[in-house]
């Protein structure tokens, strides 16, 4: 059970791309689901669902979603390999 969570959490990682500057409230990076048919920036905390387990899941605690446009991308060449990543 334990082992198939964190499998799940892993794969996940490895799906999120990662804002390269830009971070949630909480002190997570920014992130989006790169297989997501409209990516939008959000808490990568909560999108691996570390901020549930941690007990933090009031909204008040975390930064609203961002668009797309918004944030600078660790994908992007402006990042100069700057990443928000874990
Ligand atoms: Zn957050």
């Amino acid at each position: 059970m334990f082992e198939r969570w964190r499998g799940g959490r892993d794969s996940l990682l490895r799906r999120l791309v990662f804002a390269a500057k830009a971070r949630c409230d909480c002190g997570a990076g920014f992130a989006y689901d790169k297989r997501a048919a409209r990516p939008v920036w959000d808490c990568s905390s909560i999108l691996l669902g570390d901020a549930l387990l941690a007990g933090e899941a009031s909204v008040s605690a975390h930064s609203r979603p961002c668009e797309y446009y918004e944030l600078v991308s660790e994908r992007a060449p402006a990042a100069h390999g700057a990443s928000t990543r874990p």
